[in-house]
């Protein structure tokens, strides 16, 4: 049993974490400023003897001293995320990564606790050379298109929580989460499957940008926190970087006819060109696909849960909400 504080509690897969960790029987305090979480998010672990919750920003250096302070480890999520967001509020987008995350950083290092820091996979930008392994070179477009913004903040992120390891000895873990998805997830970010299941739902057409060849492997949330909290509970992972994901491929266009398959919809499918879905500063990726094999040779992960249970677990939950 530990205290364990999770910054950005309150979205998507901060809450899931959450929850994983109380199941376990620590102690969770959360923080999260819900620029993108909400509050209902938490309402299962609210219900919680051992939580405990600030709505705050990681900005806010006293109370991070006190919550770091009284914390046996750190789960960094809090950040700007989505590419939707990051295109529309590209200063906060770089602001809150990279500051937020040197606070975490300076904090915990005065007390040598243990930090995971939450990187992405869109830190390996237009590499074609699929799949994507943690020692490959990262291919970044111009500072002039938005979207790498996000992808170089969050590489500094590494390179400081590194560098924290490095020069100080600090227990840090940096996992690149790729594709992840589950109850709670939005489509108000972009995100392509709750996006799907909600038009599906609704009977509308589903938007599929592109000709829908690009390909996605989706991970579910449940076993992307569960990696999260092992690869906290293993010594070996500390000062390394670890995909987390999942490595089943699939293209947009299939996945928009399993949605409709999978819920009974009578929506079709509409094919938007990519000028028209996004800014025209922006770069689409064709493949994006983790190597998972340093995960799983350190601590055996193997994602559980297949595209057709997400699905059918996004579906529930968005049935429930649309009631
Ligand atoms: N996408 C789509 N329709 C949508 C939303 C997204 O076809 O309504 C596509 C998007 O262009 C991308 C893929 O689905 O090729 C995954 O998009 P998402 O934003 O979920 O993740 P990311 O692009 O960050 O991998």
């Amino acid at each position: 049993m530990a205290y364990v504080l999770v910054t950005g509690g309150a979205g998507f897969i901060g809450s899931h974490l959450v929850e994983a960790l109380l199941a376990r029987g620590h102690w969770v305090t959360a923080i999260d400023d819900l620029s993108t979480g909400t509050i209902w998010n938490l309402d299962e672990a609210r219900k919680h003897s051992r939580f405990s919750y600030y709505i705050d920003s990681v900005m806010n250096e006293r109370l991070m001293a006190e919550l770091i302070d009284r914390a046996d480890m750190v789960f960094h999520l809090a950040a700007a995320v989505g590419v939707r967001l990051i295109v529309e509020r590209p200063v906060h987008t770089i602001e809150t990564n990279i500051r937020g995350t040197e606070i975490v950083l300076e904090l915990a290092a005065r007390k040598k606790k243990k930090v995971l820091l939450t990187s992405t996979s869109e830190v390996y930008g237009k590499s074609t050379k699929v799949p994507f392994s943690e020692n490959d070179d990262l291919v970044l477009g111009s500072t002039t298109r938005p979207r790498w913004a996000y992808a170089c903040s969050k590489a500094i992120d590494e390179f400081l929580g590194l560098a924290y390891h490095k020069q100080y000895g600090m227990p840090v873990v940096i996992v690149r989460l790729f594709n992840t998805v589950g109850p709670r997830q939005t489509g108000q970010y972009g995100m392509v499957v709750p996006r799907f299941v909600e038009q599906a739902l609704k009977g509308l057409p589903l938007t599929v940008y592109g000709d829908g060849t690009q390909t996605r492997a989706f991970a579910y949330v449940g076993d992307v926190v569960e990696a999260m909290i092992q690869l906290m509970e293993t010594p070996a992972a500390d000062g390394e970087v670890f995909n987390v994901g999942n490595d089943r491929e699939i293209s947009i266009a299939d996945l928009a006819r399993l949605v409709i398959a999978r819920t009974g919809s009578t929506s079709t499918i509409e094919f938007i060109p990519f000028e028209k879905a996004y800014d025209q500063n922006f770069e689409d990726l064709q493949r994006r696909v983790p190597d998972l094999t340093k995960i799983r040779r350190l601590i055996g992960y193997a994602p559980k849960v297949t595209i057709d249970d997400i699905i059918d677990k996004v579906a529930d939950f968005m049935r429930e909400r649309l009631k």
